[in-house]
């Protein structure tokens, strides 16, 4: 399973919506890394200087009526996703001559496109894995079954999920982790809430699953039955789990345990049995995340009657399986799941989908495809270039901070000399050898590589941490650190144009990407990252009043946000916005001492007559050129940890002296402020 990550995006952030654009591309749309005809040069730079840098961007690229946003990142996200379908598209139709990745992604993605044969199965491909659960005859056989399902989709709906994770203390090694799962609602707040919204989801929701167990074939009246019976089961479970906001807090979510005491947390499991179904020997240690979700469990296992945990089970299996299957299944799940719950209009069209899929289950073949068109080795140079010169600067920044003691600065730099970069791609791909991709077995091709990648996890139990691997596929749009591992992973599919432009020179490229850099940097070393050590073991090494002193140059920044309107009379709640407003200062201002140290004794010229400084500052704001549709707004303000990106452009600059130097703003001016934050 994946660790903590501190990722760019979450999983369902970009893309997730229909679109339009709907034809393969062999050539990925260049879009320069500073573009003067989405500036508006009309608008006065020291007032408004998110308008003047994104003004014409926002004119001409309107959101479409599928979306509930579009911004720079959702245009390159869909320009990616076009380029991954042209590269697939080919392989598909293409049967020879080609290398055994190529085929397996080709092939799988002509497997996926093909709806007839799909259609024609309707729910046949389920049935051999239901008369599993139909041929149990006592609750002992469930171990054995549920190893076997659990293999077969990785899904924790199913009851619990177990996998692989480093260990929290001892951050050289993988231990098994059993985790809280069993729900079919995204939340543990959803069983509970007392508000009309929240009691009409969780009817819609029964409605839901009858429906699902009637396309398996239940009568309606019957269906109706169990989905109460699973509803009351999974109800029981949600009681017992921890809300998002304590599982936010890593100490609470390590519970370490030797074999003898996992089987005492649950006497009616018998993990000897399940452990032989997912062909793992194991002796333990094991960390139990939840202990008091897996004491629920276990009452429920003894407590419920053997039909009644088939009834669940065979829920929870349609559902994770359901996207593989005919449309009825499929226009099922997204009714519920994408319209009811998020309010999406329209499902995606199914070569999104499809590309989605061959993505995150052949992710490193694909990869490789996608690295050999639009990835060039001295990009990957480049990039790792700036990042240690960001890295190089960050060590000086943290010299020269007033406010951290001297014992903490040397636990920082440690743990700086010790982050590793990984840009691009990983060192060795990974050999999908055993996964076998047949042309005309969609539902197949997805077990099999759900078995494969399970059995993977799993293997890396009790042996030592391999530094080497990645949790994003190289084509994502996508960034994180993770704080385990210490280390930075900026997929190929970030360091694409508009955002890193290989055409263009180091000022925009160090604005937008290297203030990008910086920012993920800086999270290893905030109150998040100073829970973690060099090594990532979850160890403080903040010195004893540091803690105090970032606090207070923290609140100068959650003051001056807290300020800025979102949508009507609705301000930023500048304490939930405050971890990411402080990475976005520290990561520009890293990322202006790294471009200052690489272009030292350099003559640089204006361009288009606009100053290298004045470069600097557009191309980092061009990164967040869009716009948010009021409703989305409002959500964003309660839920999102980063401030709308006309925040993150103008609160950022106005932070920056250099800001004010470069554009010649008059002291007071809105971009020019007489108090200023700064933590880094
Ligand atoms: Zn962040």
């Amino acid at each position: 399973m994946r660790p903590l990550l501190a990722l760019l995006f979450g999983a369902a952030a970009l893309g997730a919506a229909a679109q339009s654009a709907d034809a393969p591309i062999t050539t990925f749309p260049y879009t320069p890394g500073i573009d003067v005809k989405s500036m508006d040069r009309g608008t006065d730079p020291c007032v408004d200087f998110y308008q003047y840098a994104c003004g014409g961007w926002i004119a001409a690229n309107p959101i479409p009526p599928d979306q509930s946003k579009w911004e720079v990142y959702n245009k390159l996200a869909l320009d990616n996703q076009r380029f991954l379908w042209g590269i697939l598209d080919e392989l598909a139709k293409r049967p020879q001559g080609r290398s055994a990745p190529q085929q397996k992604i080709g092939d799988y993605f002509g497997a996926c496109m093909d709806e007839a044969a799909i259609e024609k199965l309707g729910a046949q491909p389920i049935q051999p894995m239901l008369a599993r659960i139909a041929a149990m005859k006592t609750k002992r056989d469930l171990p054995a079954v549920l190893a076997e399902l659990h293999l077969a989709t990785g899904d924790s709906g199913l009851l619990f999920g177990f996998g692989s994770n480093q260990d929290f203390e001892d951050s050289d090694k993988v231990i098994g982790f059993a985790v809280a799962g069993g729900l079919g609602l995204p939340d543990r707040d959803y069983y509970f809430k007392d508000d009309e919204k929240s009691k009409e989801i969780r009817a819609r929701y029964v409605e839901h699953v009858g429906r699902m167990l009637e396309l398996l074939g239940d009568p309606a009246s019957a269906a109706a039955t169990s989905a109460t019976t699973i509803m009351r089961i999974e109800t029981a479970l949600a009681g017992a789990t921890l809300t998002r906001v304590e599982q936010r807090d890593p100490y609470k979510l390590f519970n370490k345990v030797d074999y003898r005491k996992l089987r005492a947390l649950t006497p009616a499991f018998d993990w000897p049995a399940y452990f032989k179904g997912l062909g793992l020997n194991n002796a333990g240690p094991f960390n139990v995340t939840e202990p008091a979700f897996y004491r629920e469990l276990d009452a429920r296992l003894a407590a419920e009657s053997l039909d009644d945990i088939k009834t669940y089970l065979r829920w929870h299996l349609a559902s994770a399986v359901a996207p593989y299957l005919s449309k009825p299944f499929v226009n099922e799940k997204f009714a519920f799941y994408s319209k009811t719950l998020r309010g999406v209009e329209e499902i995606r069209p199914r070569w999104k989908r499809c590309v989605s899929l061959v993505d995150n289950q052949l992710g490193e073949a694909l990869g490789q495809e996608f690295v050999r068109r639009a990835f060039p080795p001295e990009v990957k140079a480049r990039t790792l270039h700036m990042t240690k010169q960001i890295e190089q600067a960050m060590e000086r920044d943290i010299r020269g901070l007033d406010w951290m003691s001297e014992e903490t600065k040397r636990n920082a730099i440690t743990k700086l000399h010790a982050i590793v970069n990984k840009i691009g791609y990983p060192d060795k791909w990974r050999d999908y050898g055993k996964v076998v991709v047949k042309a005309a077995d969609f539902f197949g091709n997805v077990m099999r590589a759900q078995r494969f990648e399970s059995r993977r996890d799993l293997a890396k139990i009790g042996k030592p941490v391999d530094r080497s691997e990645w949790y994003i596929t190289p084509p994502s749009v996508n960034a994180y650190y993770n704080p385990q591992a210490n280390d930075i992973n900026f997929a190929a599919g970030i360091l694409q144009p508009p955002l890193f432009d290989p055409k263009m020179d180091d000022a925009p490229n160090y604005g937008n990407t290297g203030g990008t850099i910086g920012h993920e940097l800086t999270h290893g070393f905030d109150d998040e990252g100073r829970k973690y050590d060099a090594k990532g073991n979850l160890k403080d090494w903040w010195a004893q009043g540091d803690g105090q002193r970032y606090e207070e140059r923290a609140q100068c920044i959650v003051d001056q946000y807290s300020k800025y309107t979102i949508v009507d009379d609705i301000k930023i709640n500048g304490k939930l916005t405050n971890g990411e407003d402080i990475a976005d200062l520290g990561g520009l201002i890293l990322a202006w001492m790294a471009w200052k140290a690489e272009t030292a004794g350099k003559n640089l010229q204006p361009i288009d007559g606009l100053t290298p400084e004045q470069r600097f500052f557009v191309g980092n704001a061009q990164w967040a050129c869009g716009s948010e549709r009021k409703e989305s707004l409002r959500v964003k303000a309660l839920t999102d940890p980063h401030s709308p990106p006309k925040y993150r452009v103008n609160g950022l600059v106005a932070n920056m002296p250099q800001f004010q130097e470069a554009f010649s703003c008059k002291a007071g001016q809105p971009m020019a402020p007489e108090k200023r934050c700064r933590v880094w």
